[in-house]
């Protein structure tokens, strides 16, 4: 059977983009092996919580901000207009796949090895049997398989462990000059992690990668990258499950023009682009890699009410993060 559209990968950005392009009436098949856990601090953001439905089957508890700490210099920040969840992460990829396949996309369980593009198809080498697709979207996320379709190349490197304390309702974070350390509270126990730009931390626990700039090219002739396949994770906090399904959703909206002879794949690089501000987020994150500057950014948390509200919206993404808002942070922190 030929396909319209093979998914590799399902995570959030291969479901939604699978549930789009079958709820578009696409022939579309997601290929993933489904036997990995994931290791992620489960924070569904307020940009997530805003733009889309937050289902109760896999919410663990909603959270009412973030602590921000410096050495021995702690801030709280109380959202007032934003809810963020934390999450079972599980639960949450088996929810959307699920919904994938509700809406008409087969699923097979298996590993892509290649991809082959001849002409006017793609041949798609799996352990098992090969597919035969028009098209593909690459959403299988630090991987060999992104790699090898030309994925992200820079990572940041995380160790994750489950801890049996009493949680509360914010989100916490150690920053430091070339990574941090978060705790993310769920139901009955936390999960602390650090990331580091430098190798794993030497601590134990699951290890995990984040991307932290977007690939030089995310289409092809036959395919687009995306989610973390793509590169696409904020790297000023680590947010990388609402680009996942944006530009999941996004690629699928492309892939369907192209079906229809309406669209060229190179169309998708401008798509996300005018969406996902990840240069100034960039710049954010540079201006946060020094000790001095982190010890103030966190004083004025704590200290200075409009300082305070001015990071609520740039964490919360209330409102998009402008050149401006930098400017603003870099007269008060130098
Ligand atoms: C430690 C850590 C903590 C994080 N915490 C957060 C957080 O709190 N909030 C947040 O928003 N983001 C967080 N992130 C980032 C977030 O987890 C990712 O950005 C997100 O999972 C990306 O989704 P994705 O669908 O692109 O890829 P993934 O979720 O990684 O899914 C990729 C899928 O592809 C499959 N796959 C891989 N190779 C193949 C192959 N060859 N063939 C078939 N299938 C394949 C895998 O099995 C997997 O299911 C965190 C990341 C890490 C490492």
């Amino acid at each position: 059977m030929r396909y319209d559209v093979a998914v590799i990968g399902a995570g959030p950005a291969g479901s939604f983009a699978a549930e789009k392009l079958s709820s578009l009436g696409h022939k579309t098949i997601i290929i993933d092996p489904c036997d990995k856990k994931k290791i992620c601090a489960g924070i569904l953001t307020a940009q997530y919580a805003r733009e889309y439905k937050v289902d109760d089957a896999y919410v663990e508890r909603e959270l009412k901000g973030v602590r921000l700490s410096f050495r021995d210099v702690r801030a709280e920040i109380t959202y007032k207009n934003s809810v963020e969840y934390s999450i079972d992460r599980e639960a949450f990829d088996s929810f959307n796949l699920d919904e994938a396949v509700n809406s008409g996309a087969e699923l097979r369980k298996d590993m892509v090895m290649s991809l082959e593009e001849n002409g006017s198809s793609l041949t798609i080498r799996t352990t098992k049997e090969n597919v035969l697709a028009d098209y593909a979207i690459i959403a299988s996320g630090v991987s060999d398989l992104s790699s090898l379709c030309g994925g992200a190349k820079k990572y940041a490197y995380c160790v994750q462990q489950k801890k049996n304390v009493e949680p509360d309702d914010y989100f916490e974070m150690n920053l430091m000059h070339s990574g941090y350390s978060w705790s993310a509270p769920k139901k009955n126990h936390v999960l602390t992690g650090t990331s580091s730009l430098n190798g794993y931390p030497d601590i134990p626990g699951e290890k995990g990668l984040i991307p932290l700039e977007p690939a030089k090219k995310t289409f092809s002739d036959r395919f687009l990258l995306a989610g973390d396949a793509a590169g696409f994770v904020s790297p000023f906090e680590g947010e990388g499950i609402f680009y996942a399904r944006r530009s999941g959703e996004i690629a699928a909206e492309i892939l369907s023009g192209a079906i229809s002879g309406n669209n060229a794949l190179r169309s998708y690089e401008k798509r996300w682009k005018k969406e996902f501000d990840f240069s100034t987020l960039a710049r954010l994150a540079l201006l946060l890699s020094n000790d001095m500057v982190l010890e103030t950014f966190v004083c004025e948390i704590r200290d200075n009410g409009r300082f305070n509200k001015l990071v609520e919206a740039i964490l919360t993404k209330e409102k998009k993060v402008q050149i401006k808002d930098i400017s603003t942070l870099i007269k008060t922190l130098i």
